[in-house]
């Protein structure tokens, strides 16, 4: 038995980032990984500008409230000011520069019309109201690191700087099988016996959500010419093969041997509730990872090993989620012998703070508690729960998407 722990460092130690790079434009860039730093071309702001709709002043004439200044320009967003004369204002809008001169801007709203020009109803300090040429970024400053993952805000940062196009890792192929000889896709009648096949789906939706193109290999009947052949043909044409099933110590788990005739295979017991068995594989070039079958065991396996593996393997640099302390709403007395992944929901509790409530049934196989949830409590092993204790909240967001 592997701690989960262990287990991540084994799959983290096995995960060679990808070499291979493209250069794509900026809008087709959401959630990619980039490959080289991106670096300002420009200072962000490029200059001194006004935060505010109001006045720019020099402050060597705003000695007392009550000022009187005669506005001799105007400048708006996108235009270029003049030098501003001792004694005068200029009529300034939000993102204009400052005019050379001037050291504050007082905001319309602290300012009056009045016979000659406009009256300063307070003195300002020094700098208010501007916004600082570099403040954001420098010029020639790398500001996304290589292996940073391109969200909105990042992606808006690039624009800022004035990149048009980002050098980012190539999409990770991902192949995806599902083995079962019980798996039939929904929307096809059910024999005896049968189950619908929910991880291909479910997977696919977890993959998506990730830089990967995706090879859907369908379902795997559990016979060993059949299993090896879908595998070989899955090495030949993706980075990373993704089966669930087939990797517990039945006969009918015909994955492990095959891995095993084709290249070789760690295959783990997990001490850990959901997801016992885990395997990693290589078959030629790609990596295999072997989930366990069980739906709910499958979710939460690829969200704690699976997704951090992924990551690593397309040059992300922070690959890890992060878990928050959070109090329990209510006991839970059941104690396990292996470390658990519990399905839980966070809610406002009567005092207003957070706190979690635990699924009742926390069946490997009982999906409605994944639905119910909003992210796992991580327990450890001999744990009873009273209602306040502190517990560690895994947010989905953080190993979803
Ligand atoms: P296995 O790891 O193949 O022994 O499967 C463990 C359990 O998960 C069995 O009850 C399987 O029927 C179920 N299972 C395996 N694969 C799937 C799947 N793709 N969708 C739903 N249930 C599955
Ligand atoms: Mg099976």
């Amino acid at each position: 038995m592997l701690t989960a722990a262990d287990l991540l460092q084994e799959l983290l130690a096995r995960a060679r980032p990808l070499a291979d790079s493209e250069t794509i434009p900026l809008e087709q860039a959401r959630g990619r990984i980039v490959a080289r730093g991106v670096v300002s071309r420009v200072a962000v702001p490029p200059l001194d500008n006004s935060a505010m709709d109001g006045y720019a002043v020099r402050m060597a004439d705003c000695a007392a409230p009550g000022v009187i200044l005669k506005i001799v320009q105007r400048i708006a967003a996108g235009q270029v000011g003049q030098p501003l004369p001792a004694g005068t204002a200029a009529r300034i809008f939000t993102g204009a520069p400052i005019p050379p001169g001037a050291d504050a801007v007082v905001m319309q709203e602290d300012t009056e019309a009045a016979a000659g020009g406009v009256l300063l109803r307070s003195v300002p300090r020094p700098g208010q109201h501007i916004r600082c040429a570099g403040e954001d970024m420098r010029a020639r400053e790398e500001i996304l690191a290589p292996g940073t993952r391109l969200g909105a805000a990042e992606l808006g940062l690039a624009a800022a700087a004035g990149a048009a196009e980002v050098e980012v890792a190539r999409p990770l192929r991902v192949a995806l099988l599902s083995t079962g000889d019980e798996l039939v896709e929904p929307g096809r009648p059910l024999a005896p016996g049968q189950i619908y096949n929910s991880n291909r789906v479910s997977l696919k939706a977890l993959l998506a959500g990730l830089p990967v193109e995706v090879r859907d290999l369908g379902i795997l009947a559990d016979d060993p010419a059949g299993t090896r052949a879908a595998l070989e043909k899955a090495a030949a044409e993706a980075d990373v093969i993704l089966s669930t099933g087939g990797v517990s110590v039945g006969e009918e788990d015909h994955v492990k041997a095959a891995v095993q005739s084709l290249g070789h295979l760690d295959l783990w017991k997990v001490a850990m509730k959901p997801g016992k068995p885990v395997a990693y594989g290589a078959i030629g070039a790609a990596d295999f990872l072997g989930l366990p079958g069980n739906p709910v065991s499958a979710l939460a396996t690829f969200c704690l090993f699976a997704r951090p593996f992924l990551l690593k393997r397309m040059g992300a640099s922070r690959v890890l989620y992060r878990a928050f302390p959070v109090r329990a709403a209510h006991a839970w007395p059941r104690t396990g012998s292996r470390r658990e992944f519990l399905r839980a929901l966070l809610v406002p509790g009567s005092d207003g703070q957070g706190e979690v409530r635990l699924f009742p049934n926390q069946g490997s196989g009982v999906l409605t508690s994944v639905v119910w949830a909003d992210g796992l409590v991580d327990l450890p092993a001999g744990t009873s729960v009273e209602r306040g204790d502190w517990l560690r909240y895994i947010p989905f967001s953080e190993v979803m998407g």
